[in-house]
């Protein structure tokens, strides 16, 4: 019968302790133990991720605070309820959160654990990963979704997601929230006049204005073509109106290095009413945003 800690270590063939074994896992793998007063500590702790700072495996097996007070404010209350869960119905934890490094590096954690009955409370075994790097990633990858390659705005996509959460911010306290849609006047023509790469440049400028004149929490974006929107969250029309009118001012005083007064644009403005689909708000700024191309172009319509 082979010794049950033993394994192969290797090409050597040659026996390793599973603690050695544990020891060389890029990764922690760990029991955790949380008894019927709540007090929670991890009896079992191995593996390469215990170097990381924050993780230090003696105080831990005293007190499971030591790592659970370095988790990331935002994580926190979403992993003690995973906890929670687990305990109660018995199910397997699926999670990952941050911990805190020093105030201003984080790393990202996976954890997964199975839980068991334990005669002093509940036990789980259960690895933790470092996805840091992963996760990096995915944020590069998300950004890249939610961005127009030419103006480095919102695209359509986030906008429609960004005013879906700002509607239901509305509706649940009340607060006023404005649409501006924002088309360029005789786009076409700028583009016949001066080319398709300076209509180019003029859309990239157009944006850079916006950024420049609107608030952090106004949300500016590309709805396409020479369209923009920009979502203005807690503003009623009566401040969204004068901000409307010092952007379309600004479009037509700025020298975008084709003559003078070519380029215009045409603000359409509507404010949320309580309740209403988020299609009608949009086809309200719509109307507004007609009626000022029909009303001679360069200026702000709102209803
Ligand atoms: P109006 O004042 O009525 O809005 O006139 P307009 O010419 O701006 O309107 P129209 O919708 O007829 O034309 C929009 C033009 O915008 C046509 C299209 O070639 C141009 N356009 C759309 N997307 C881009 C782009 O990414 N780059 C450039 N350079 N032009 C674009
Ligand atoms: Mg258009
Ligand atoms: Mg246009």
């Amino acid at each position: 019968m082979p010794d049950e800690n033993a394994m192969t270590g290797g090409e050597l063939n040659e026996p390793i302790s599973m603690r050695d074994f544990t020891e060389r896992l890029p990764g922690v793998v760990f029991q955790f133990h949380r008894d019927h007063h709540g007090h929670m500590h991890f009896p079992y702790l191995a593996g390469s991720g215990t170097g990381l700072p924050g993780i230090d495996r003696d105080a831990l097996s005293q007190d499971a605070r030591h790592m659970l007070d370095r988790l990331d404010e935002e994580d926190y209350p979403r992993v003690m309820a995973a906890i929670e869960r687990s305990a109660r119905w018995r199910i397997p934890i699926a999670t990952k959160f941050r911990i805190r490094l020093s105030s201003q590096r984080c790393c990202w954690v996976a954890l997964r654990a199975q839980p068991e009955d334990a005669t002093t409370g509940v036990l789980w075994y259960g690895l933790m990963i470092d996805i840091t790097e992963q996760m990096a990633e995915e944020a590069r990858l998300r950004r890249l979704s939610d961005t127009d390659d030419l103006t480095g705005l919102a695209n359509r996509r986030r906008l429609m997601t960004r005013l879906d959460e700002e509607i239901a911010r509305s509706n649940r306290h009340g607060s006023p929230l404005s649409l501006m849609l924002i088309d360029l006047d005789h786009f076409k023509r700028i583009n016949d006049t001066w080319g398709h790469l300076q209509g180019d440049q003029v859309l990239a400028e157009f944006a850079t204005i916006c950024q420049q004149l609107l608030r952090e929490e106004d949300v500016v974006g590309r709805l396409g073509g020479e369209e923009f929107a920009v979502i203005l969250p807690l503003t009623p029309l009566v401040a969204s109106r004068p901000l409307a009118e010092r952007l379309r001012r600004a479009i037509a005083e700025h020298n975008f290095g084709i003559d003078a007064g070519q380029v215009t644009a045409s603000i359409g403005l509507a404010e949320y009413r309580l309740g209403e689909p988020r299609d009608t708000l949009i086809d309200r700024a719509d109307r507004s945003l007609y009626a000022a191309k029909h009303q001679g172009r360069n200026r702000v319509v709102s209803r």
